[in-house]
Protein backbone atom coordinates (compact mmCIF):
# COMPACT_ATOMS: atom_id res chain seq x y z
CA UNK A 1 0.00 0.00 0.00
CA UNK A 2 1.11 3.50 -0.91
CA UNK A 3 1.15 6.50 1.22
CA UNK A 4 1.71 10.16 0.70
CA UNK A 5 4.45 11.51 2.54
CA UNK A 6 5.07 14.99 0.83
CA UNK A 7 3.49 17.31 -1.85
CA UNK A 8 4.17 19.86 -4.83
CA UNK A 9 2.79 22.01 -6.95
CA UNK A 10 5.60 21.17 -9.36
CA UNK A 11 5.24 18.13 -11.52
CA UNK A 12 9.29 18.54 -11.48
CA UNK A 13 10.30 18.78 -7.96
CA UNK A 14 8.47 15.82 -7.60
CA UNK A 15 9.63 13.96 -9.53
CA UNK A 16 13.50 14.83 -8.24
CA UNK A 17 12.04 13.58 -4.96
CA UNK A 18 10.53 10.33 -5.99
CA UNK A 19 14.16 9.92 -8.13
CA UNK A 20 16.21 10.76 -4.79
CA UNK A 21 14.07 7.78 -3.32
CA UNK A 22 14.68 5.41 -5.85
CA UNK A 23 18.25 5.47 -5.96
CA UNK A 24 18.19 4.31 -2.25
CA UNK A 25 15.86 1.74 -3.52
CA UNK A 26 12.16 2.98 -2.42
CA UNK A 27 9.94 2.05 -5.46
CA UNK A 28 8.69 5.34 -4.98
CA UNK A 29 5.91 7.19 -7.25
CA UNK A 30 4.28 10.68 -8.31
CA UNK A 31 0.37 10.98 -8.08
CA UNK A 32 -0.92 13.89 -9.76
CA UNK A 33 -4.52 14.54 -7.76
CA UNK A 34 -6.87 17.96 -8.69
CA UNK A 35 -7.14 19.89 -6.13
CA UNK A 36 -10.94 20.24 -6.54
CA UNK A 37 -13.81 18.82 -8.14
CA UNK A 38 -15.25 18.84 -10.87
CA UNK A 39 -13.08 21.56 -12.63
CA UNK A 40 -9.59 19.47 -12.12
CA UNK A 41 -7.84 22.64 -12.25
CA UNK A 42 -4.20 23.07 -10.29
CA UNK A 43 -3.10 19.86 -9.88
CA UNK A 44 -0.89 18.94 -7.18
CA UNK A 45 1.93 16.03 -7.05
CA UNK A 46 1.85 13.97 -4.48
CA UNK A 47 4.85 12.14 -3.54
CA UNK A 48 4.36 8.20 -2.24
CA UNK A 49 6.50 5.35 -1.03
CA UNK A 50 5.32 2.46 0.26
CA UNK A 51 3.79 2.40 3.93
CA UNK A 52 6.58 0.42 5.42
CA UNK A 53 9.18 2.56 4.09
CA UNK A 54 7.37 6.07 5.00
CA UNK A 55 9.90 6.64 8.08
CA UNK A 56 13.30 5.95 5.95
CA UNK A 57 11.58 7.81 3.09
CA UNK A 58 10.82 10.79 4.86
CA UNK A 59 14.91 10.74 6.63
CA UNK A 60 16.17 10.54 2.98
CA UNK A 61 14.27 13.27 2.07
CA UNK A 62 15.08 15.97 4.88
CA UNK A 63 18.26 14.72 4.43
CA UNK A 64 18.40 15.48 0.89
CA UNK A 65 17.23 19.35 1.76
CA UNK A 66 20.69 20.25 2.21
CA UNK A 67 22.11 19.24 -1.24
CA UNK A 68 18.55 20.36 -2.66
CA UNK A 69 17.20 23.00 -1.40
CA UNK A 70 13.89 23.35 -3.61
CA UNK A 71 12.72 19.99 -2.18
CA UNK A 72 12.02 21.65 1.11
CA UNK A 73 11.03 25.50 -0.19
CA UNK A 74 8.35 24.00 -2.69
CA UNK A 75 7.07 21.25 -0.65
CA UNK A 76 3.78 22.15 0.54
CA UNK A 77 4.03 23.43 4.26
CA UNK A 78 1.61 22.69 6.90
CA UNK A 79 0.44 26.11 8.02
CA UNK A 80 0.51 25.15 11.67
CA UNK A 81 3.94 23.30 12.47
CA UNK A 82 5.37 24.40 9.26
CA UNK A 83 6.13 20.86 8.59
CA UNK A 84 6.46 19.51 5.27
CA UNK A 85 4.87 16.13 5.56
CA UNK A 86 2.07 16.13 4.26
CA UNK A 87 -0.67 14.30 2.88
CA UNK A 88 -3.76 14.82 0.60
CA UNK A 89 -6.24 11.96 1.08
CA UNK A 90 -8.49 11.60 -2.13
CA UNK A 91 -10.85 9.20 -0.16
CA UNK A 92 -11.70 9.92 3.25
CA UNK A 93 -12.21 6.67 5.43
CA UNK A 94 -15.69 6.26 5.46
CA UNK A 95 -18.56 3.37 5.81
CA UNK A 96 -20.35 2.45 2.73
CA UNK A 97 -23.31 4.61 3.63
CA UNK A 98 -21.49 7.20 4.13
CA UNK A 99 -19.73 6.46 1.19
CA UNK A 100 -23.24 6.50 -0.74
CA UNK A 101 -24.10 9.38 0.88
CA UNK A 102 -21.11 10.91 -0.11
CA UNK A 103 -22.09 9.75 -3.90
CA UNK A 104 -25.31 11.60 -3.59
CA UNK A 105 -23.83 14.85 -2.27
CA UNK A 106 -21.25 14.61 -5.58
CA UNK A 107 -24.25 14.58 -7.18
CA UNK A 108 -26.09 17.24 -6.09
CA UNK A 109 -22.57 18.90 -6.39
CA UNK A 110 -22.90 18.70 -9.81
CA UNK A 111 -26.16 19.56 -10.09
CA UNK A 112 -25.98 23.13 -8.58
CA UNK A 113 -22.23 23.30 -9.76
CA UNK A 114 -20.82 23.55 -6.05
CA UNK A 115 -16.74 22.83 -6.04
CA UNK A 116 -15.75 20.70 -3.83
CA UNK A 117 -12.16 20.90 -2.39
CA UNK A 118 -9.93 18.16 -1.28
CA UNK A 119 -8.54 18.92 2.03
CA UNK A 120 -4.26 19.13 3.17
CA UNK A 121 -3.57 17.17 6.29
CA UNK A 122 -0.63 17.53 8.18
CA UNK A 123 0.90 14.20 9.48
CA UNK A 124 2.54 15.94 12.18
CA UNK A 125 0.29 18.31 14.03
CA UNK A 126 -2.80 16.52 12.43
CA UNK A 127 -3.98 20.01 10.87
CA UNK A 128 -6.61 19.74 7.63
CA UNK A 129 -7.11 23.44 5.48
CA UNK A 130 -7.33 23.51 1.80
CA UNK A 131 -5.15 25.60 -0.25
CA UNK A 132 -5.60 26.62 -3.62
CA UNK A 133 -2.75 28.60 -6.13
ZN1 LIG B 1 1.43 20.53 11.11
Amino acid sequence: MYTPIMIYNEREIAAKAAAILRNKGNPARVVTEPQSEPHRENPVFILQTPFEERAQAIQSIEKSFDTEPDLEREAIHCPQCNSTTVEFPNEPQASPSMKAFAKFSDFLDRIFGVEKNHKFHCIHCDKTWSKKR
